[in-house]
């Protein structure tokens, strides 16, 4: 078997640290991986530092020089944690790394120690060549990004914020890979986040015998009440990004724009990415409840995500609030804002024209991903975030359900197509 190209080595070796992120505090950490990610950028001349908010939760920083030390750093950012992965619902072992069919396979394979991987090889190939990247770069492998960044980034940023003095811009996940459009090759650029409030609703009732007749069942109020959230059909909502985004799709597919819906369903498996670009989202994610079959409850709980759009979340709250009921208490368990960058400027042309070097002509469209990123954490220090992963991805690939998904796993070719636009855009952005 030939050798593997030196991203994807990087990015099995990284897949191959179970670096869990069970939520609510509960990880594996990401110690062994950052300790793996600093040899690397060791081995670059550089000096990485690690910062830990708690044993185990380590992230690594590292600055790069740039050829113009008067402009403004890029913070060059991943995170090293993943969502967890059942093995017995799998094709493969989630933490082997199998390449296989001309793929990476494993839990981080395009979330997102792909793009950890495309950092280190495309910096590889800048430094190696004696050059230098156009910006000053500060280099971070972020610690819990999967949980809200608590132990991560935002602990970086609230704690040791000295590290991103003189950064200007981030760019990270999320963006920057193709999607295929009824045949047209084009491209997302993430040019924004949603906001995201994850709620705990609370039912409470009496406490019975399993065999009562009994009304006040706190099971039952929280079943309606999520039920009621899961199934809302929140209307459209159109921001600049997404105005530009489908006046893009409609020139390429040849529809009207006046039914966004339909013109993003028309998107093939990108519809995946796009939809909840144009929707508020209220998924129940979590339920619990009781502890024996012959007991009711006196009290049931559910956690729901919510991604309204940037501003929106009060709005949202309160809608959410009439939605569910005053019988059903409502905490808010953990928020973070949203972001939205005009979809214009020096970074932004540099990222499309890096782009066109490796795919001329390809369509790049806006993005306003339903998501969120460590991008959240940096915009407290004025740090103006983009997504900018670049794949170039087969048109049979349903990439969107790669996230958090089962078999997650990445074309060979789309890494080293990333390794080389990314090493483009570090060099001329
Ligand atoms: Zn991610």
């Amino acid at each position: 078997m030939a050798e593997l190209e030196a991203t994807a080595a990087v990015a099995r070796d990284l897949i191959r640290f179970d670096t869990t992120n069970y939520g609510n505090g509960k990880s594996n950490g990401e110690s062994d991986a950052a300790q793996y990610v600093a040899a690397k950028l060791e081995a670059l001349g550089l000096t990485p530092q690690f910062v830990d908010s708690e044993p185990g939760r380590t992230s690594v920083v590292a600055r790069v020089p740039g050829r113009d030390p008067e402009r403004g750093a890029i913070v060059l950012h991943g995170h090293l944690d993943v969502v967890p992965a059942d093995p017995a619902n799998w094709t493969v072992d989630p933490f082997a790394g199998e390449v296989r069919d001309g793929m990476l396979w494993g839990r981080g394979a395009v979330d997102m120690k792909d793009m950890d991987a495309m950092i280190l090889t495309s910096l590889d190939d800048i430094l190696g060549a004696g050059d230098l990247p156009s910006r000053e770069l500060v280099v971070a492998f972020f610690a819990d990004e999967e949980n809200g960044g608590v132990y991560g980034s935002h602990f970086l940023v609230d704690e040791h914020p000295e590290l991103f003095a003189g950064a200007t811009d981030a760019v990270s996940e999320v963006g920057g890979y193709s999607i295929d459009l009824n045949g047209t090759r084009a491209y997302l650029l993430q040019t924004g986040e949603k906001a995201l409030v994850w709620i705990k609703l609370i039912a409470r009732g009496g406490a019975a015998h399993g065999s009562r007749v009994f009304r006040d069942n706190a099971v039952t109020k929280l079943a309606e009440a999520v039920a009621k959230l899961g199934r809302e059909e929140w209307p459209v909502h159109l921001t600049a990004t997404t105005r530009a985004q489908l006046a893009e799709l409609s020139r390429i597919l040849g529809m009207p724009v006046d039914d966004p819906d339909a013109l993003i369903l028309s998107a093939g498996t990108a519809a995946g990415f796009l939809q909840a670009g144009i929707h508020v989202t209220t998924n129940p994610t979590v339920l619990e409840a009781g502890y024996k079959h012959n007991v009711i409850p006196d009290r049931a709980e559910a956690l729901v995500d919510i991604r309204p759009f940037p501003g929106q979340e009060d709005e949202v709250l309160a809608r959410v609030r009439e939605l569910v009921g005053p019988d059903i208490e409502i905490e808010v368990v953990h928020s973070d804002i949203g972001l939205e960058e005009p979809y214009q400027g020096g970074l932004v042309d540099a990222m499309v024209a890096s782009l066109h070097r490796f795919d001329p002509g390809a369509p790049v469209l806006p993005y306003l991903m339903s998501g969120g990123t460590d991008n959240k954490a940096l915009a407290k220090l004025g740090i103006t975030g983009y997504g900018f992963a670049p794949l170039q991805l087969g048109p049979d690939l349903n990439f969107p359900a790669m996230f958090h998904g089962v078999d997650e796993r990445v074309p060979l070719d789309a890494l080293l197509f990333g390794r080389q636009v990314l090493g483009d855009f570090l060099r001329t952005a």
